[in-house]
């Protein structure tokens, strides 16, 4: 008889499992169920079985609905989530369910709009109906048709019936078959195949090295420069997982921006498999589908941004993490997890490899090679061998006299390429670059009401608008402060620097990639096609087009505004601005011709300015690594924060006080800190600050948290201050 009481994880911020009766299901763990939870009711995830409570078990309710037809989800999957919500203190409930599909979460997922086409492989060609199972009707029909119809959507799959799609994913997992997206690239046979380049001797070897390793753990920090080919590497090696029958490969890319060209080109690779991808610019019907189709088995290629390292796979054999340095692979609210450290602890209990690919890897992960704890390999040249690297130099701007902002060499510069017909790209640190709104006569700057910050300028819109938390107003007529009626933006901002371009290259075809230009949707796109076309002359972007894009005919790049981040506080920010930079700098001269980047600088003489003409991120790296060692900074130490924010500060400073004597208390190897305010002293109108722990073993910091989170989850101030615990804070 199975034990009749289950222990069921629910999104509730409690750091314990439920008990419910089960009634007459058969129910398994990992298995979705419907369960009564005070008033309302409450989609759960089944995390066990018991025969006792501590609760009475008359007091106890059964589950209301159990989702017996669909497959749970598997144990490793929920280890993983289980692993992660302890190390990052948060509760296990809420990490579950918010790793779901929205779709998951509400009581009956809502079918997939999308359409999926079927088609047989080469295999399923050659194969017979009578290697299928006579019992499986449905599935021999399903294979038939498939075999005289070519291609079937999922409509036509229906005709047949009503487990027509089910057969015809068994097919898929045969690799008898495959489905693609029917919207997103038409017939499978209609995609151009990709001209598979010999790899150079470096790739070669790199390739190499990780597959005569690839049947153990083992995490490989891949450092090339940009278009040195990593993308390549990354191709051939999931060519080689992927032979094997049942195989998944997952590819972790920072942004969404970046999903649709890496997908067009694993794509046209590899049109045979079945790809998905997992990011939010999906609907919640396409990312349920994809989910789904990644938990089965049948995809073999999920390419995702960070929750996606959170999904079932069952045959999962490699994992392959793109631009590792970046910081968006680390969640910065609920459970405050990065990506690239779980999918190392993730590759490590699958022993299968992992691969960390950058131009410019986090210190930590170049920390991690360099005492060889991760493999490390090179990619020194470009790829193409005709494409050169770009010149880079610093102008130095107290010397020149500025307009708007720009230099005479810089604008000189953009002349050039306007006369050779060649494209530049004009790169605005986003940080500390915005137009604020000045009172010539007492200085006064507008400031949001809601955060230490400024207004910025939206002269489009006439209004004034935070970009922490979307305040707006209109552009006042007066100084509030003096009554002076001169008023006026002040600093460069995107939109100011266009107006300056049109008037002093009236003929230059100008485009601007910034948050306003592109909320539209596509609109990203569009812009990027014109300037493949030859429309565009000048681009002028923030971070966004640092990334990924490859432009032929770029022979330009102009970096305006570096100097705040070069003297920010933040530790990490010239380890920011060097990855920024050399990633803009990848931009120029991609293919044949010679590229330039024109640096506008204060300070020429910074050593980060020397090793980025060189293009020598070792040196800086290990310049910088020293710096940290000295000082005891990440990644010597292992650090955490309790964030808490409130009206009014006195509660933070209560509450956080608390937290200090309390961790204080628990171990006298952490160091913490006495509460402080972070840069951004107020947020959204909520008052904020912060205590610091640092100890040189991530474990000692676990030991610590745990019985600290206890005690603060508690504590009579819980409820009127927010806080959170975050371990491994990238942002301060
Ligand atoms: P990365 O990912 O390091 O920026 P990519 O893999 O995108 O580099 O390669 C840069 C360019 O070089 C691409 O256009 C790619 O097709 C090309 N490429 C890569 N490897 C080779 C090779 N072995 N032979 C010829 N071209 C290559
Ligand atoms: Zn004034
Ligand atoms: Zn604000």
């Amino acid at each position: 008889m199975p034990k009749s009481i289950l222990k069921i994880a629910l999104d509730v911020p409690l750091d314990r499992l439920f008990d419910y009766l089960r009634g007459d299901a058969s129910v398994q763990v990992g298995q979705r169920v419907l369960v009564p939870f005070g008033r309302r009711s409450q989609i759960g995830i089944v995390m066990g079985f018991a025969d006792t409570s501590e609760f009475a078990i008359e007091k106890l309710k059964p589950i209301a609905q159990a989702f017996v037809d669909e497959l749970p989800i598997d144990a490793e999957a929920l280890n993983l989530i289980k692993f992660s919500a302890d190390y990052y203190q948060y509760p296990f409930g809420q990490a579950l369910l918010s790793a779901l599909p929205a779709r998951l979460r509400q009581v009956a997922p809502a079918v997939s709009r999308k359409q999926y086409a079927y088609q047989l492989t080469v295999l399923g060609r050659q194969g017979d109906i009578a290697q299928l199972p006579k019992n499986q009707s449905v599935r021999r029909r399903v294979f038939a048709a498939l075999q005289s119809a070519d291609l079937m959507t999922e409509t036509q799959l229906d005709e047949i019936s009503s487990s027509a799609r089910k057969a015809a994913k068994q097919l898929v997992a045969d690799g008898w078959a495959v489905a693609q997206q029917v919207q997103a690239v038409g017939r499978v046979a209609e995609i151009a195949p990709a001209i598979v380049p010999t790899l150079n001797d470096e790739q070669q070897l790199v390739v190499n090295c990780i597959i005569q390793a690839s049947h153990q753990f083992k995490a490989w920090l891949l450092h090339g420069i940009t278009g040195s080919g990593k993308t390549e590497v990354y191709m051939r090696l999931m060519q080689h997982i992927l032979q094997s029958k049942e195989a998944q490969v997952l590819v972790l890319v920072p942004e969404i921006n970046l999903t649709p060209q890496l997908e067009a080109r694993f794509r046209s690779r590899f049109a045979h498999l079945l790809l998905v991808s997992l990011h939010s610019n999906l609907s919640e019907s396409e990312r349920l589908h994809h989910w789904q189709l990644a938990q089965s088995g049948a995809a073999q290629i999920i390419i995702g941004t960070r929750l996606s390292i959170f999904t079932p796979l069952p045959h999962l054999k490699l994992i392959i993490i793109d631009e590792e340095h970046d910081s968006s692979y680390k969640q910065q609210d609920s459970m405050r997890y990065h990506a690239r450290d779980v999918a190392l602890v993730r590759a490590q209990r699958l022993k299968i490899p992992v691969v960390l690919g950058s131009a410019t890897p986090a210190l930590e992960s170049w920390h991690n090679a360099a005492s060889q704890k991760y493999g490390l390999l090179h990619l020194k040249q470009r790829a193409v061998t005709a494409a050169q690297l770009p010149q880079i130099d610093c102008i130095d701007t107290t010397k020149v006299n500025l307009q708007n902002g720009l230099t005479p060499q810089l604008i000189g510069a953009l002349k050039q390429r306007l006369a050779r017909k060649e494209q530049s790209l004009l790169f605005i640190n986003r940080r500390g670059y915005s137009p604020v709104l000045l009172c010539a006569a007492c200085h006064w700057i507008a400031p949001c009401s809601r955060c230490s910050a400024r207004l910025v300028v939206h002269l489009g819109q006439r209004k004034l608008r935070c970009h922490h938390c979307g305040h707006e107003q209109r552009i006042p007529q007066q100084c509030p402060s003096c009554g002076d009626a001169d008023l006026h933006p002040t600093g460069h901002g995107t939109q100011r620097l266009e107006q300056t371009l049109a008037q002093l290259l009236p003929n230059a075809r100008i485009a601007r990639v910034d948050r306003d230009s592109i909320s539209r949707k596509n609109a990203l796109v569009e812009i990027l096609d014109r300037v493949h076309n030859q429309e565009i002359d000048i681009l002028i972007g923030t971070q966004m087009l640092a990334k990924g894009h490859d432009f032929p005919n770029l022979t330009l790049v102009g970096v305006i505004d570096t100097d705040s981040a070069l003297h920010s506080p933040d530790f990490r920010a010239g380890e920011r601005l060097f990855a920024q930079l050399m990633q803009v700098a990848g931009r120029a001269g991609r293919a044949d011709k010679a590229g330039q980047v024109l640096i506008q600088t204060a300070f020429p003489d910074n050593p980060l300015f020397n090793a980025l003409r060189i293009q020598d991120y070792e040196s800086y790296a290990n310049t910088l690594l020293q710096e940290r060692e000295q000082v005891q900074f990440p990644p010597f130490v292992f650090t955490a924060l309790v964030r808490a924010e409130a009206n009014e500060y006195a509660l933070v400073q209560q509450f956080l006080q608390f937290a200090f004597a309390r961790a204080r208390s628990l171990s006298d190897v952490v160091m913490v800190y006495e509460p402080v305010r972070p840069q951004m002293e107020r947020l959204k109108g909520m008052e904020r600050g912060y205590i610091l722990l640092h100890a040189p073993q991530r474990l000692m910091l676990q030991k610590l948290l745990n019985p600290l989170v206890q005690t603060l989850r508690v504590h009579k101030l819980a409820s009127k201050v927010r806080w959170a615990v975050d371990v491994d804070p990238l942002e301060f």
